[in-house]
């Protein structure tokens, strides 16, 4: 079977990198990949091709900028001749960015099965940019893999229930490793950091787009932080509305955005995570470092059921337990053998 793998951003290369190897194992399955080019800065996209040892994709279309609506239709535009040419037995969507729903709508209009990863996740925001790329592409989806149970009964609930896995998050598949392969070398010392620090991102439109409530972000993490040392890997989009609005970041320590192994190395010896990343807040758990959500809502409500997780305008964290909702690990094995089958 031919597999047109659609990726273009920073956490969707990330978990290309372990299904796309595990794809490797299954002869049945060849596997096209396609760069949408949503994230084209280097250190969003071509660092994670090098420390993963992936080949280049086989298309790369190079569309970022714009808004959402340009962004996701010139997609669409230059999707559709490609899935044409290819002629896919299945076309396989990762997340929940633009590059997910122009990928959903070029295969279903071309009457071509969507395979979802990371299906059902959902939060209460139904307006979040990431929120109506979920539902559509759950809506049109052909066979569904949820990270966990949890956004399974999501799908229940919207009568999206046949051809519908729990497979566990490919992000743990890679975090595991990561962690198991990580040295006493700390990152942070690199940056000057001695003693005590936290681990600060942010780069989500709901944040990044509007000033008030970006210094407000800024000001309760230096708050929170107390004495530790802040080290802020920034994201593109967040340095040009820093820089745009003027924003004094105090102390805080910037950097540019960091490679996979070096942000977990970061994580890993921190004592606290503030963050806006879907990805990040998980791995604070695995990691089992504790963190603060710098949003309303999350995605994944399993890491503050955990105790490791909380949002940041509520006070406490609930009682710590070992929670089984990512899985075993073994998520890329599990749909790459689903997939093999379909
Ligand atoms: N990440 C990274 N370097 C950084 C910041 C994040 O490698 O400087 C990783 C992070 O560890 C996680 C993924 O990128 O694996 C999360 O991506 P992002 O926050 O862009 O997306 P989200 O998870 O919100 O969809």
């Amino acid at each position: 079977m031919k597999l047109a793998s659609i990726i273009g951003t920073r956490p969707q290369f990330i978990k290309a990198s372990a299904l796309s190897r595990a794809f490797q194992d299954f002869a049945e399955i060849s596997e096209c990949v396609i760069d949408t080019g949503q994230h084209f800065d280097a250190s969003l996209s071509d660092v994670f091709f090098e420390e993963f040892g992936m080949s280049r994709p086989d298309y790369d279309l190079e569309i970022h900028g714009g808004g959402h609506g340009e962004m996701t239709g010139r997609m669409l535009i230059a999707l559709e001749p490609v899935l044409l040419r290819e002629k896919p037995d299945a076309v396989l969507v990762y997340g929940d960015t633009n590059s997910t729903l122009a990928g959903a709508l070029a295969a279903a209009k071309l009457r071509m099965p969507i395979v979802h990863v990371e299906a059902g996740a959902r939060s209460a925001d139904r307006y979040m940019p990431e929120q109506i790329n979920r539902v559509v592409v759950d809506r049109l989806s052909a066979l569904l893999f949820c990270v966990t149970g949890g956004s399974k009964e999501n799908l229940d609930r919207e009568g999206i229930t046949e051809n519908v896995h729990v497979a566990g998050d490919l992000m743990y598949d890679v975090a595991r490793a990561a962690i198991s392969s990580m040295g006493e070398e700390r990152v942070a010392q690199g940056l000057g950091v001695t003693g005590e620090y936290a681990v600060l991102t942010v780069h989500r439109a709901e944040n990044t787009d509007n000033v008030g409530r970006l210094v407000e972000i800024f000001d309760y993490v230096k708050a929170q932080a107390k004495d530790a040392s802040i080290v802020f890997p920034m994201h593109p989009r967040t340095r040009r509305a820093v820089e745009d609005a003027a924003i004094e970041l105090g102390n805080i320590i910037c950097t540019d955005p960091v490679g996979y192994h070096d942000m977990a190395n970061l994580m890993a010896y921190s004592s606290l995570i503030f963050t806006d990343s879907g990805g990040m807040q998980k791995e604070a758990y695995f990691h089992r470092v504790p963190c603060v959500t710098l949003r309303d809502d999350t995605e994944w409500p399993e890491t503050i059921a955990a105790g490791w997780n909380r949002l940041w305008h509520t006070e406490s964290y609930l009682p710590r337990v070992e929670t089984a909702a990512f899985g075993d690990g073994q998520a890329a094995k599990k749909i790459a053998r689903i997939v093999a089958s379909m």
